[in-house]
């Protein structure tokens, strides 16, 4: 029996929370259910102690069996690789540390502010730039909200709240809405932004309680869903975004370019295409953070200038996302190619 059919005879009515309670967190089982083996397992423990694995069995279910490249599992799996170091891969690659100003609540860019609702996700990505976030003492919980008002009511230029973590629709139904709610009767803010994973990996979360939520509010709300490979787009997907599309959500997609998983001409072509049937548009591709731990994805910029370069010749400009890095300090991300004009 799969654990998704014992949640299904456990509650009449599975949910998300006790889909994301089921997920993969033990390397050896997610392979044995990819039919893959390895005789010496100790190295991917090593890399799993470090950021341990956590998947959906909704994600797993896209991954091609007895594969071990398949572009899913490969975002996912521990890998001894990880375990590889250098100088130049740092644990805050991005300068979160820097941009913080109040438990919670980042400041990095001009107009915007990053809220971290939670540390909790229902995947780790091995490329993830925060896998060493102090979350701990850096989310905003509940008695936060107060100081974190009073620093947009400081800085009365910030019109738009990014909601991001970990991911922030982890949190529960209730959480969710009493924080949504509270950032839409903040009349400076103009726009709610969330930057999540959850509909990719866990579309039974878009329920109708959080679609009401997001219906209700006065401001506009913004969705970047992190998809890296059309794999990942799943018919259900397709059904959880449309839902989200016709409750007032405008979505767009950012893409970590990574070596070894998306980083053929193919693979960004199908991406884009894919994106646009699902009601989403390309928004950036991100070449990597170089963050500790996952140096084996990255790709050397003259590579991946030659490959946008070909990804502009094979798509009309609306479906070429921009080509940016994320650099410490900087008020802005760092362009390394203008998309192209809609042609
Ligand atoms: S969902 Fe986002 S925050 Fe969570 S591990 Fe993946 S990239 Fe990091």
């Amino acid at each position: 029996m799969t654990i998704m059919s014992k949640v299904a005879k456990n509650s009449p009515i599975p949910n998300w929370q006790q889909e994301l309670s089921a997920a993969y967190s033990n390397p050896a089982e997610l392979l044995a259910y990819l039919g893959l083996h390895v005789d010496d397992m100790s190295l991917f423990h090593e890399a799993a102690e470090k950021f341990p694995l956590l998947v959906t069995h909704s994600y797993a279910q896209r991954m091609k069996k007895s594969s071990w490249s398949d572009p899913l599992l490969r975002q996912v799996l521990p890998h001894p690789d990880e375990l590889l170091s250098s100088p130049a891969y740092l644990s805050d690659p991005v300068g979160d540390g820097l941009a913080s100003v109040s438990p919670g609540l980042l400041h990095k860019y001009h107009g915007r502010a990053l809220l971290i609702a939670t540390g909790a996700c229902a995947i780790h990505c091995r490329y993830c730039f925060r896998r060493e976030f102090p979350y701990s003492n850096n989310s905003a919980n509940r008695s936060q909200l107060t100081s974190i008002k009073q620093y947009l009511a400081a800085n009365n230029e910030i019109n738009e709240i990014i909601l991001s973590g970990g991911d922030p629709l982890t949190l529960g139904d209730s959480k969710f809405s009493h924080l949504f709610d509270a950032l839409s009767n903040i009349e400076q803010i103009e726009r709610i932004r969330i930057h999540t994973r959850l509909p990719i990996v866990l579309p039974s979360r878009i329920n109708t309680l959080l679609l009401s939520t997001l219906r209700a509010s006065n401001k506009k709300v913004v969705m970047v869903i992190h998809a890296n490979h059309a794999n990942e787009l799943s018919d259900e997907v397709a059904d959880v975004l449309l839902k989200l599309k016709d409750h007032g959500v405008t979505l767009l997609n950012q893409t970590v370019l990574l070596k070894g998983i998306n980083d053929d001409l193919d693979s960004l072509e199908q991406l884009s295409l894919r994106l646009f049937n699902c009601h989403t548009l390309p928004y950036y591709l991100h070449v990597l953070d170089k963050v500790a731990g996952a140096m084996h994805f990255d790709k050397n910029e003259e590579d991946s200038l030659k490959l946008y370069e070909k990804l502009q010749q094979r798509l009309p400009g609306y479906l070429v996302p921009k080509l940016v890095r994320e650099e410490s300090g900087k008020p802005y991300k760092t362009l390394l190619a203008h998309s192209p004009q809609n042609h």
